[in-house]
């Protein structure tokens, strides 16, 4: 895992959701902020929790509680709420499990958006090649079927089909334009 586990969780773990599973009832929050009783009133409030002094905020996923005078990520809460606040790393984990999160999904979802690339057009590619070659060549017409060009062209079209990504294709590209005009060089030479 890259972030630490606690980062991960505040980030994905809802506060609403903490808030639940410690027994704090909260009314429709509808991504406004709501005032409720603190989970640890009774034992830290001067008033033992009679004022309802916390405060949930959806939209930052934190809780605030003016009488503790403590601010609340999802993974603090729960560790406090369940007497694990030496365990951060332990709690933050459970939270994840709860919500169904595995480690491995971040890079899950970013192969998957990273394999969802446009089609690569090797049709396109390949008529790229051949008008390169003509504009090297005057004789494109009759020296593409002739030694060393038509190798160098067939192994081009060969590893057109190994092309699958933007950076095979700028790879492929140039390369076989480099190869095409140095085998165009070699008839040149000897014509
Ligand atoms: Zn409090």
């Amino acid at each position: 895992m890259p972030r630490s586990a606690v980062a991960i969780a505040n980030e994905v773990v809802r506060i609403e959701s903490v808030c639940q599973w410690i027994g704090v009832d909260l009314p429709d929050v509808s991504g406004r902020s709501v005032k409720v009783h603190c989970p640890f009133g009774v034992v830290y409030h001067v008033d033992h929790g009679a004022e309802s002094a916390f405060r949930v905020y959806p939209d930052t996923n934190s809780a605030y509680c003016f009488a503790c005078g403590t601010a609340y990520r999802p993974v603090s809460l729960a560790a406090q709420a369940w007497d694990r606040d030496g365990d951060r790393q332990g709690v933050a984990l459970d939270l994840l499990d709860r919500v169904g999160f595995r480690p491995s999904s971040l890079a899950e979802e970013w192969t998957q958006v990273s394999t969802r690339e446009p089609e690569i057009d090797r049709a396109a590619l390949g008529l790229a090649l051949q008008v390169f070659g003509e504009r090297v060549s005057p004789r494109w017409g009759e020296v593409q079927f002739q030694s060393p060009v038509k190798e160098v062209l067939g192994s081009c079209m060969d590893l057109l089909d190994l092309v699958r990504t933007r950076e095979d294709v700028e790879l492929w590209l140039p390369s076989c334009k480099e190869a095409l005009r140095r085998a165009l060089g070699g008839i040149e030479d000897h014509g």
